[in-house]
């Protein structure tokens, strides 16, 4: 989508225009582009839109000074309305805040939602594995750094023995009026950043913040058949809450590392495997390594081609909380060997001398196309 155009610019006034010069500007414009005169004009037509629409908001008093506030990002033109709304419980959104208590006039205001109870962000860790640990399972232990509550002051971020005192500027209510010049606004208490409290005599050990730096191990078993992207979650392991409000989640999310073998597409491994092209025309049973880094016999069938895949069912990946298992996809490739010796060339030759024409399908396919096309 293009990017919006200023409803000033589209009505062609100024900034300060008052309203009467707004609605000089859309009446003469209304009349010069009008749809009634330019028929079949895509263009005119979407020009009208855009001028009634610079023209619905600059004409109202009151959605002209959000449109001065906002621009076009006004969470309450259009569609936007409905879409702040999710997640605010959490608070904390910012400029969000802002207009959250100026619509709702401050009664229910931010004041008393930034003291909620608010509940502690999440920590998402990165874990890699290696190819065969996420496809068996293993035991992982490893070190995260998190917020805790600071264990002097118990998260008052006061110092013990004393409290926090009620913010005097914003009365505890964490936010401030202010004039916006067009109405009335809301903005966080600077005194007390908008936590209604001021700490006279700051905890020792923390410094006031209510909190320390962590450093934890968590210990878990992976899984057989966990893959990338797939994550684990430790329910309230993630940073304390707020005012009382529950623990954030970890949340550990498995990288599984490639193999130098075997490539891996769900449950189903695909792996490579030169033969020669005597094991090729004669068939041969082959040793094809498995993924426990065992190998298993596999008879590859006499005439088989170049790039021909052969499914060994149950030596793929194990299904995640599942007892089933997926498939190896064993793709041949037939190597033509280099660098023969003169008896060995030899040998090729009398084999070659001894061909008919009916030992290569491809082959007697084409001529019998070559003849049909120049016979
Ligand atoms: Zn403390
Ligand atoms: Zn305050």
């Amino acid at each position: 989508m293009a990017a919006k155009r200023d409803y000033y610019e589209i009505l062609g006034v100024d900034k300060n225009a008052s309203q009467d010069d707004i609605k000089k500007a859309y009446r003469k414009m209304a009349k010069e582009c009008h749809p009634d005169l330019h028929p079949n004009d895509k263009n005119a037509e979407a020009r009208f839109k855009e001028l009634n629409e610079a023209n619905e908001v600059l004409s109202d008093p009151e959605k002209r000074a959000r449109y001065d506030r906002f621009g076009h990002d006004d969470p309450m033109g259009g569609a936007g309305g409905a879409g702040f709304q999710g997640g605010f419980d959490f608070g904390g959104f910012g400029g969000v805040d802002d207009i959250f208590s100026q619509l709702f006039g401050g009664s229910m205001g931010s004041a008393q939602r930034r003291n909620a109870p608010m509940r502690g962000n999440d920590i998402q860790i990165e874990l890699n594995l290696t190819f065969e640990e996420a496809a068996f399972g293993c035991k992982k232990s490893f070190e995260f750094t998190r917020n805790e509550i600071c264990d002097t002051c118990h998260g008052s971020g006061a110092k013990p023995g004393t409290q926090p005192k009620t913010c005097s500027t914003c009365k505890g209510m964490g936010r401030v009026r202010v004039n916006g010049g067009f109405m009335m606004m809301e903005r966080t208490c600077s005194v007390c950043g908008g936590t209604g409290k001021v700490i006279a005599d700051k905890c020792p050990t923390c410094g006031g913040s209510g909190r320390k730096k962590a450093r934890r191990t968590c210990s878990f078993d992976v899984p057989a058949g966990v893959d990338t992207g797939n994550y684990r979650t430790f329910r309230g392991d993630g940073e304390p809450g707020r005012n009382g409000g529950p623990n954030g989640d970890l949340q550990v999310v498995f990288n599984v590392k490639p193999h130098k073998l075997f490539r891996r597409d769900g449950t189903t491994v695909y792996l490579e495997m030169p033969i020669s092209f005597t094991q090729a025309a004669l068939g041969a049973d082959i040793d094809v390594p498995t993924l426990g880094g065992g190998k298993t016999s596999y008879h590859i069938p006499e005439g088989t081609q170049n790039d021909t895949q052969f499914r060994l069912r149950g030596e793929g990946i194990q299904q995640l909380r599942s007892s089933g298992r997926g498939d190896m996809i064993l793709t041949v490739r037939v190597e033509i060997p280099k660098r023969l010796n003169e008896k060995q060339k030899d040998l090729l030759r009398q084999f070659e001398a001894a061909t008919t024409g009916k030992e290569y399908e491809g082959r007697k396919s084409f001529a019998d196309k070559i003849k049909e096309i120049f016979n």
